[in-house]
């Protein structure tokens, strides 16, 4: 999954220092989708932990809903450990059905 580009970043709450993570670091999988008004809905998620300089261990578990097909909808991220500073942003366009170019 790459429709994300940019960075998420958090600030550990022990001592304050900032990790950042690349779009091209992110592992998201899609969690599946239901049937809405519009059609359906997809969800994406991304867990992941590791363990900051200080020993802190910092999980998160980020979150990102495509609805209508094509639409950032809305985002959520469960983290403990750390804060969150800055998001991802995502372009659900980008992202090919099939292989029709090339
Ligand atoms: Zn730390």
């Amino acid at each position: 999954m790459s429709f994300v580009s940019g960075t998420f970043s958090v600030v550990c709450n022990q001592c304050g220092v900032q990790t950042d993570f690349n779009s091209d670091e992110a592992d998201f999988e899609s969690t599946g989708g239901s049937e809405r008004q519009m059609g359906p809905e997809n969800g994406y998620s991304w867990e992941s932990s590791f363990n900051c300089d200080c020993g802190n261990e910092i999980e998160f578990d980020y979150n990102v809903h495509e609805y209508p097909q094509g639409a950032f909808n809305h985002e959520d991220v469960r983290i403990t450990g750390a804060t969150v500073n800055d998001m991802f942003t995502y372009d659900f366009n980008d992202e090919p059905e099939q292989e029709d170019f090339e």
